[in-house]
């Protein structure tokens, strides 16, 4: 049994002012595996005096001193990876590919990073302006508990390299990791300051950071609602606020595709970190001429889909990460049953097997229309809708497909994705490949600056 009784403030593990505890479990097994004390409203209020009194000195490191930072958190990081992918199967019940790529990722932000930074011109004349980029304060980042390490890592990469500092509230039911990541992180030997992480609920900790005035900008990654109420709080004190929230991307099998490669692909990124990612493609729009081919297809490959066990090699779809959530999902799958659609694999309960554990059935719907609910609302869970379409105006069409978009990807006949970046979203691309800082998400990390003009002529524009 773990316990994890302290926070990160100004360079030390300290213990928290905050009493609240909460459980945390392994959600393949059920069986709790620790507890974590939480922050309070005090914790945060030091993190970021913490981070307020390192800011001056901090701003003003050079560009090699940045990329000094950037290169010792990426050899840390990199040094633990055994040990934070132990913590993330335990604690999340991650699938083997899946945390593979993820810890990999969260070192490798660190080195994009100081690839961005090497190529970044802090200063630029535009016109007649002579504009310089500066760092814009007292960061706050919010995570979820889906990709806990990435997310972690990439906002703390983008404020060292822009010279900001930063505190950072990871989700609560992250704790075990973020413990992993934090000691990592801390053995870089950054400034004392520089950042801060604080365990602690989200209505607690994280509505203290947002609201609070010596907060520059937030970056914050979660739910939509969440995302709206951290906007509403950011506004008193006109904070930047940069929100990466739900989606429910749609995978479009062009008329001609070859379905030999566009139906495994759609549901790799279907089921991508066991339905549990904000750029899964959960809607599979399907051209009508060819619906009960590709029908067919998917229910012969679903089948093969390997649901269980996050140890084992060549389990594909995990557990849902807390008791919560797997009751969400298996309430869409009810509600999917309610409105209408056919369940074409999969369904209510568990996989055939497993008798305990927060595991669902990788399911698909088919009959599905874009007024069900099932087709709006983010699942976040293996389960995925067939949507036809008879020709290309209707997926092509905003407000039917793309209106709460993240990520699409479109297959077609070349055996290959087609990439897109979409109006508020980005393509596969930035998935699939080495996340561009620059490039995915509209989170470019430059947002985390501050452009001044530097002469008359700009400064009135
Ligand atoms: P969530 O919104 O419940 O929580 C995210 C974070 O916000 C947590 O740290 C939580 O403690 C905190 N929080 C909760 N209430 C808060 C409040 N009132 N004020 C400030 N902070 C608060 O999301 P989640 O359940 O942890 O994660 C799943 C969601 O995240 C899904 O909707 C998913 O689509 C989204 N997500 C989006 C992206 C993206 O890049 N767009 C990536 C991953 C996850």
């Amino acid at each position: 049994m773990r316990g994890i009784d302290k926070i990160y403030i100004n360079g030390a593990f300290v213990t928290p002012h905050g009493e609240e505890t909460a459980d945390l479990f392994n959600p393949a097994t059920e069986v709790k595996i620790g507890q974590v004390r939480l922050g309070d409203a005090t914790d945060a209020d030091a993190a970021v005096a913490a981070a307020k009194r390192a800011f001056p000195a901090f701003s003003r490191t050079t560009k090699a001193e940045r990329i000094a930072f950037l290169k010792r958190l990426h050899a840390e990081v990199s040094a633990r990876a055994d040990e934070l992918a132990r913590a993330m199967v335990e604690e999340y019940g991650a699938p083997q590919y899946f945390v593979g790529f993820a810890v990999a990722n969260a070192a490798s932000v660190f080195l994009n990073m100081v690839e961005t930074l090497e190529a970044y011109d802090f200063t630029r004349t535009i016109g007649r302006a002579k504009v310089e980029m500066r760092p814009h304060g007292v960061v706050v980042a919010i995570t979820p508990w889906n990709s806990n390490y990435g997310f972690i890592c990439t906002k703390l990469a983008m404020a060292i390299a822009a010279g900001c500092t930063i505190v950072l509230k990871p989700s609560e039911m992250s704790a075990t990791q973020t413990q992993v990541l934090t000691e990592c992180l801390h053995a870089a030997g950054l400034p004392a300051g520089v950042f801060n992480i604080v365990n602690g609920r989200g209505d607690v900790v994280g509505a203290t950071l947002s609201s609070h005035p010596d907060v520059a900008k937030i970056s914050f990654t979660g739910s939509t609602g969440v995302g709206r109420s951290i906007l509403l709080a950011a506004a008193q004190t006109m904070k930047r606020v940069t929100l990466e929230l739900g989606g429910k991307g749609p995978n479009v099998i062009l008329e001609d595709a070859d379905l030999d490669a566009a139906i495994p692909t759609a549901l790799m990124t279907g089921f991508m970190n066991s339905g549990q990612a904000c750029i899964a493609g959960t809607r599979i729009l399907a051209p009508e001429s060819r619906l009960p081919e590709i029908l067919e297809r998917l229910k012969t490959a679903v089948a093969a889909i390997k649901a269980g066990d996050p140890n084992e090699p060549g389990v594909q779809v995990g557990p849902m990460v807390s008791q919560k959530q797997y009751e969400r999902v298996q309430g869409y799958i009810r509600l999917g049953l309610d409105e209408g659609a056919d369940l074409l694999a999969g369904g209510e309960g568990r996989p055939a097997g497993l008798d305990r554990g927060w595991f669902v059935q990788p399911t698909i719907f088919s009959g599905v229309t874009n007024q069900m609910r099932i087709a709006r609302e983010e699942i976040f869970g293996p389960v995925l809708c067939v949507i036809p379409y008879r020709d290309e105006a209707e997926w092509t069409c905003p407000e039917k497909v793309e209106s709460f978009l993240l990520m699409k990807g479109d297959l077609d006949d070349e055996t290959e994705t087609v990439y897109g970046c979409v109006q508020g979203g980005g393509g596969w691309p930035c998935a699939n490949e080495r996340s561009d800082e620059a490039a995915d998400r509209g989170g470019s990390w430059c947002w985390f600056l501050d452009a001044d003009a530097m002469d008359g002529s700009a400064a009135g524009s």
